[in-house]
């Protein structure tokens, strides 16, 4: 495995030997070792022929600040953030993209002529995963989306809204965060779309009476929660809940089969795991620093492997 580097060989790094490849692109993280982008990124870099390297560097909050001040100056073309600094991030960068302001936070930098371009394509690629795992649009599904006060979540959410969903229902285990991002997204969903007595956008709380009322008028539900990262992990929704008509989307992707995919199986419905989410938001910040389509197929193999 690659070696995974910190803030003090940022600060140092004319001295860090390099074997091949300059290091040009890299995802700052804490904890890190998990990540799978690394191995994505760098099978397309490859592929493209294009003569750098992607690491993986562990950043802990506190060094954020300092690591993304460093990039300019050592010739880095982009960064990917994951937890925690998906937020913070966005407060710290010189500019945001418009999508990555409304929803709050990025996973993506692009740097350009010095300055640190912040991007979230964590919405977008959501949305690529969406259709290529049931072969349907957002803007034809009413969504039920477990998790919707976290950085992911949110993301998720506003996608639904610039797509023009049929219907979003807002659940978190906080409710106040999922009542505050419904009222933030009242003005893109407002007109009433869905026919019947559902609401097109509301916020409910995370109780199984609530949840019951909602899975008849809905179609696909997305875990967006981290519940399924650890495999003691109960299923963020149970099978009982559950129906045959849903698609099931779970966000998380350290399993084919976590736990809320194996509750769907056991109600008889369709789901899949975060594989092609983390696919395709990486094959969109690929394109966003280079301008060019990315190689979704090598960056595919290369995940699964
Ligand atoms: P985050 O900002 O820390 O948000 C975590 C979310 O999970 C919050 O809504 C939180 O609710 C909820 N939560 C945590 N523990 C819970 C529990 N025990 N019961 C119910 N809800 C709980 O994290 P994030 O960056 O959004 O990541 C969330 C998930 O998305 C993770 O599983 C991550 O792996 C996944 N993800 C996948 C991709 C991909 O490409 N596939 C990309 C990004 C993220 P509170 O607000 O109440 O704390």
């Amino acid at each position: 495995m690659e070696p995974t580097y910190t803030l003090a060989d940022l600060q140092n790094w004319s001295t860090i030997t390099q074997d091949g490849a300059p290091i040009r692109l890299g995802i700052f993280g804490d904890p890190i070792d998990h990540s799978l982008s690394p191995q994505m990124q760098n099978a397309a870099l490859k592929a493209c022929e294009l003569e750098m390297r992607y690491a993986r560097f562990h950043i802990e909050p506190e060094a954020l600040e300092e690591a993304l001040r460093l990039l300019p100056a050592l010739e880095f073309i982009g960064i990917n953030l994951t937890i925690p600094h998906k937020l913070a991030a966005a407060a710290l960068v010189d500019e945001l993209d418009p999508f990555a302001r409304s929803v709050g936070a990025i996973n993506a930098i692009r740097l350009e002529g010095g300055k640190l371009i912040g991007f979230n394509t964590d919405g977008p690629g959501f949305s690529r995963a969406i259709r290529h795992e049931f072969s349907v649009d957002l803007r034809d599904l009413r969504v039920l989306l477990l998790g919707a006060g976290g950085g992911a979540g949110r993301a998720i959410a506003y996608q639904c809204a610039a797509e023009n969903c049929e219907r979003l229902v807002l659940v978190n285990r906080t409710a106040e965060k999922a009542e505050q991002l419904a009222a933030d997204l009242k003005q893109s969903l407002a007109d009433t779309r869905v026919a019947g007595p559902v609401a097109r956008l509301q916020a409910i709380p995370w109780d199984e009476h609530a949840l019951r009322q909602q899975i008849a008028n809905v179609d696909l539900v997305v875990n967006a929660t981290s519940l399924g990262l650890r495999r003691s992990d109960p299923p963020a929704l149970s099978a009982a809940i559950l129906a045959p008509h849903l698609m099931v989307y779970d966000t998380v992707y350290t399993r084919a089969r976590t736990p809320i995919l194996v509750a769907a199986e056991e109600a008889g419905a369709r789901g899949a795991n975060g594989l092609s989410m983390l696919l395709h938001q990486g094959a969109l910040a690929f394109e966003r620093w280079f301008d060019r389509d990315a190689p979704v197929e090598t960056m595919r193999a290369a995940l699964v492997q």
